[in-house]
């Protein structure tokens, strides 16, 4: 990888031999595979030894994750908060597990709408829960730094799952209580958002 650095740099009209990038292909190099070791990150490890059965269906909430990922049409930054909601029907994840996830699939590349259902997927599929919620805000670098659809660089996508699918209800209980700092009425199904990073050049 490190030659493929130095190639791109001089590929960028820049001196690949200059002090200061020296070593730059090296610490790209480890900055890339730490960014992206969502890809060696098994699920089941990470989940290992924190799933309890419990008797508890209370709605269970963890916000404010930060999570930094690249988008896969740029390899440039988007970042933000996700949040996570489950009712549980047999099983819980330990809380400090649920921040671990977001970094499983976060640690890739990634476009906003995939990693939001790839989280509340996984939720479902190990706890077998009455629902799930995902939230993602984020902002996208690839579109405020080139300067394309500035309106749209701040995205938010959601996956609701089961109860919170199902129920106003329960789904109005868990947006009150992250209070997103954008706007919520019009909240965009992830399959429809289609917006958080063109697709284009
Ligand atoms: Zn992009």
């Amino acid at each position: 990888m490190e030659d493929l650095i130095r190639n791109l740099l001089a590929e960028l009209g820049e001196d690949p031999t200059r002090e200061g990038l020296l070593n730059t292909p090296k610490r790209v190099e480890k900055a890339l595979r730490f960014l992206t070791s969502g890809y060696d990150a098994d699920v089941d490890h990470v989940l290992n030894g924190a799933l309890f059965t419990v008797e508890y269906s209370e709605m269970v909430i963890v916000k404010d994750i930060d999570f930094y990922s690249l988008c896969e049409h740029h390899l440039l930054p988007f970042f933000g908060k996700c949040h996570v909601a489950y009712i549980p029907s047999t099983k819980v994840i330990g809380l400090s597990k649920i921040p671990r996830l977001v970094d499983v699939f976060s640690r890739r590349l990634q476009v906003q709408e995939r990693m939001t259902n790839q989280i509340a997927q996984t939720i479902l599929e190990k706890t077998s829960p009455l629902g799930v919620a995902v939230v993602v805000e984020a902002t996208h670098l690839c579109m405020s730094m080139r300067g394309v659809q500035k309106q749209n660089s701040f995205a938010v996508t959601s996956a609701m799952l089961g109860s919170f699918r199902a129920n106003a209800r329960t789904r109005m209980e868990f947006l009150e209580l992250i209070k997103l700092r954008s706007s919520i009425s019009g909240l965009r199904e992830p399959s429809a958002a289609g917006m958080a990073c063109i697709d284009e050049e």
